[in-house]
């Protein structure tokens, strides 16, 4: 398993175990460091999300449409948007490398922010190891 990485090339920095997931949407490699990853959730909502939308709008519509009348009409628009507004944030939770700190949003919006958040995440991993693990003479 060793000599699979080393043939690719892979920074000897870099944890090679994988974080594996339950029920992954997405399998994909990081472009930058080239390990396989996995995300939980897609960024689109799924059919089921949509059924689960209508249900709960018309609950709260029928509960609250003696009092708001034609306003409660508002709630299938506010639970749609909680949905997605949900989904993304849980997408974007998952998608940084947990091996290298890569964040394919932030280089899809912003190359320099990416670049920047993939040195802080080297900072912040050079500065948790103990001292003996990083100096090569030990
Ligand atoms: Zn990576």
């Amino acid at each position: 398993m060793k000599t699979k990485y080393q043939s690719l090339n892979i920074h000897p920095e870099i944890d090679v175990r994988t974080y594996k997931m339950k029920n992954a949407a997405l399998d994909f490699y990081c472009p930058l460091c080239r390990m396989e990853r996995q995300v939980s959730y897609r960024v689109n909502l799924s059919p089921l999300n949509y059924i689960q939308i209508i249900m709960l709008s018309f609950i709260l519509v029928t509960l609250t449409f003696s009092r708001m009348e034609a306003f409660a009409l508002i709630w299938p628009f506010l639970v749609w948007a909680s949905f997605e507004i949900t989904r993304r944030l849980l997408f974007k939770r998952d998608v940084p490398c947990p091996h290298c700190g890569f964040d394919a949003t932030w280089y899809k919006k912003d190359v320099k922010m990416a670049r920047k958040l993939v040195g802080e995440f080297w900072e912040k991993k050079k500065n948790s190891q103990p001292e003996s693990k990083i100096s090569p003479t030990k």
